[in-house]
């Protein structure tokens, strides 16, 4: 009786080892895990069948567990054989196999179901040996054999695919075949044991509990752990770093081989005062630093090695040091390109600084000359009435104003990419930077049939801040191209704004117009410079291609934004929305466009004979166009040619204001004004800067300096008696036209 309980205990436990390994299966994610769980469950169908046997107390009971038992053999054989194919990589090998073998296992398992009529393959008979227990046992018929071979044959081939495997395979694969095969020889030996020694039950079935939980393991744990270490091992040492590790005691205990290749470590004797260990701890200490990452420089031959070295310390999981690790990465080849790197800046900067006052000479070049060909072609305007003359000096004055603009173009762009374009904010109306607008394009608009219209929102702040010259530069370019793109129809400009916070607007142009649109393809390029869309179209009208470029530029540096919407044929609107500051809040109210006046021919807008002024230049063509623009106004003057000779009249006579061109030889205009002012001469007289490098910006630079203003070159003779009207003493003006 013990003896059964034994057996049935044994075969429990094996139940139960059994049960927990296929619990722990559920993780495993590859396909033979699928395999090998079946196996088991197999297993436990077999070893419950045990269990029957060895209780039974009758021969019916006995027979029907041992049917049970035979036929788990069938499908514990015929799922190790799958979990074999899988795990050795024969998958196309069970896809063709696997059903076939299906139906010979479950053919074999219905003829031993059916054993208790036939008695085909075995019949039950007690066994006494033991005094006071029955134990039923099996005398084999024919059947029984060739379910024996069918099982065999599955197992031989499941064995012979792991050889296969293990003769291919090597270092640690072949180990792991290897184990899996042992495991499976040792069931088939217990099996063969049970049958030749005729033993009372089959204990094998234990063994398969057992082979289950070491092929489990062989599979899950032990191998890719095994395999994990000696590929990280591999791995690190493969590294094209370098890795130096230490014990907690500093002994070292690791060098990878660049580590060894490089500074010849050989962990027997290398520690902390070897290099680059030394240095580094060196340098980290100077920088009150345990660990941390540092540079480190190594000579060799001729060639200076640049390294980067992380000195870390070792931690385990509880967050115990348990050594520390140097890893070197090389950076010779970064910093030699960083070097190149720093030398192409260098030279790019160099060329950009030569194209930069190549430019600015250019513009001083060709404005210096324009300024002669513009003035005296003013003369021409104002001397005569007949009416072609008036218009081929009229087409002079256009194409010189073109020019200038273009000139202006470049030289802004210029100055963008060099970075030199300042942000000057002042307050400003903007229902005076609207008439500036309107004044400007109404006259070109209405040469082309186009309407010009300009609303602005009632609810607008009375006076912003916000650098309006750049903001009337940005609607200016707009406002061009919308006039000089559309052909019929014409162009609206519509100002708003909205509060974005106590004191702050957000300024908001919309400029409209029913020309020829852009394509939906061209729209990510037309803000790219000297970028021109539908070139041949419109090859008749002139441009750069820089003006959008310079726009969404100045919009960038303004910290605003710029978006089109744009219907080929039907006009295009682009938005600008703009930060501004709120000087005075109170509505602006309704927007009075004053329209330009149409002068038939020139006439001076004061007259102040009592007035004496010096203009300085060192071109006396400039000297004679200036004083023939200011004949008119009786204004008396005196010129001079350079600073020097400018200082010395200022010493003797007091001027009411003097205007000094900047870009002389010797004593330039800034030069002049310093020793004119140290000197103490013309003591508070105005004076005005002349310049043709007119970037944006410069007039703040002007007055920073101490000038009351300053006029670009060629002179524009309204800006010219503007500006004398503003700076000479009123009583000696007398003014004679609105301006
Ligand atoms: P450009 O000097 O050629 O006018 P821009 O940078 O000002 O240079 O404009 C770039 C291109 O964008 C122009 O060549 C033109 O094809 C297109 N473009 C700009 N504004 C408009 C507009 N309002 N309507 C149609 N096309 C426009």
């Amino acid at each position: 009786m013990l003896t059964k309980i034994i057996y049935v205990i044994i075969d429990s436990v094996a139940i139960v080892d059994i049960i927990i390994i296929i619990n722990a299966m559920y993780g495993v994610g590859a396909a033979y895990g699928k395999w090998l769980k079946h196996t088991l469950v197999a297993a436990i169908v077999a070893i419950s069948s045990n269990i029957l046997i060895a209780s039974s107390f009758n021969a019916f009971t006995a027979e029907i567990a041992y049917c049970a038992y035979f036929a788990s053999i069938d499908w514990i054989l015929y799922f190790l054989a799958g979990f074999c194919l899988l795990y050795t990589g024969h998958d196309k090998a069970l896809r063709k196999v696997s059903i076939p073998v299906a139906v010979v296992m479950a053919t074999d398992s219905l003829l031993i179901f059916i054993n208790p009529l036939f008695k085909w393959h075995f019949t039950i008979y007690e066994n006494t040996a033991t005094p006071g227990v029955i134990f039923y046992q099996t005398a084999f018929n024919y059947l029984y054999y060739v379910h024996l071979a069918i099982d065999y044959t599955v197992l031989v081939m499941a064995l012979l695919f792991l050889i296969l495997k293990i003769i291919k395979s090597y270092d640690m694969y072949r180990m792991k075949y290897l184990i899996i095969l042992s495991v499976l020889l040792l069931v088939i030996f217990m099996n063969l044991a049970y049958m030749t020694l005729s033993l009372v039950l089959d204990a094998s079935v234990i063994f398969y509990a057992v082979a289950g939980t070491l092929i489990y393991f062989c599979t899950e744990i032990f191998v890719p752990r095994r395999l994990m270490n000696t590929s990280v091992g591999r791995a690190v040492d493969d590294m094209i770093e370098g890795l130096i590790l230490f014990d907690i005691s500093n002994n070292c205990i690791y060098a990878n081989a660049f580590a060894r290749s490089r500074f010849g470590v050989n962990i027997k004797t290398f520690d902390l005062s070897c290099e680059p260990a030394a240095s580094v701890l060196a340098s980290l200490k100077e920088e009150g630093r345990q660990f941390g990452e540092t540079s480190y420089e190594k000579t060799s031959g001729s060639v200076i090695e640049h390294y980067s070295v992380r000195y870390t310390s070792l931690l385990d999981k509880r967050g115990r040091s348990i050594g520390s690790y140097f890893l070197i990465q090389d950076r010779t080849e970064e910093v030699f390109y960083l070097h190149e790197i720093e030398d192409a800046r260098i030279n790019a900067d160099n060329a950009n600084q030569a194209k930069s006052t190549f430019l600015a000479n250019m513009s001083h070049e060709i404005r210096t000359p324009l300024n002669s060909v513009l003035g005296m072609n003013e003369m021409i305007l104002r001397s005569t009435d007949d009416p072609l003359i008036r218009e081929y000096a009229g087409s002079i004055k256009t194409s010189g104003e073109t020019l200038l603009s273009l000139i202006n173009d470049i030289l802004d762009f210029s100055k963008i990419e060099a970075g030199r374009m300042e942000t000057v904010e002042t307050d400003y109306d903007p229902h005076h930077l609207l008439n500036d607008c309107y004044q400007f394009f109404e006259q070109p608009a209405s040469a082309k049939d186009l309407y010009l219209h300009i609303n602005c929102d009632k609810s607008i702040p009375r006076r912003l801040t916000g650098d309006m010259t750049h903001i009337r530069q940005i609607l200016t370019n707009i406002l061009s191209n919308a006039i000089k793109y559309t052909k019929e129809g014409g162009v609206t400009l519509k100002i708003s704004a909205r509060n974005i916070g106590t004191n702050r607007t957000e300024l908001v142009a919309e400029i409209s117009d029913t020309g020829a649109g852009i394509d939906e393809a061209d729209i990510p390029y037309l803000f790219d410079a000297f970028k021109r869309i539908n070139e041949k179209e419109n090859a008749a009208i002139q441009g750069t291609g820089l003006g959008l470029a310079i726009t969404h530029e100045l919009v960038t540096m303004l910290h605003g934004s710029i978006y089109v919407d744009s219907t080929p044929g039907v006009g295009s609107t682009f938005t600008i929305m703009l930060p501004q500051g709120i000087a005075d809040p109170a509505p602006a109210g309704e927007l009075v466009l004053s329209k330009t006046y149409d002068e038939p021919s020139y006439k001076e807008s004061f007259r102040a004979p009592d007035a004496r002024i010096l203009i300085v230049d060192d071109v006396p063509l400039n000297l004679k166009v200036v004083c023939a623009l200011l004949r008119k106004t009786l204004v008396n003057i005196d010129t001079a040619t350079s600073g020097d000779e400018a200082i010395s009249v200022c010493a003797y006579r007091k001027y009411d204001v003097i205007l000094l061109d900047h870009r002389m030889p010797k004593k330039d205009g800034i030069e002049t004004f310093r020793e004119i002012s140290e000197k103490g001469l013309n003591y508070k007289t105005p004076v005005v800067m002349l310049t043709a490098n007119a970037l944006n910006g410069v007039e703040e630079e002007y007055r920073k300096l101490g000038f009351s203003g300053y006029l670009s070159k060629p002179i524009d003779v309204h800006a010219l008696e503007e500006i004398l009207i503003k700076l000479l003493p009123k009583e000696k003006v007398e003014l004679t036209a609105i301006l």
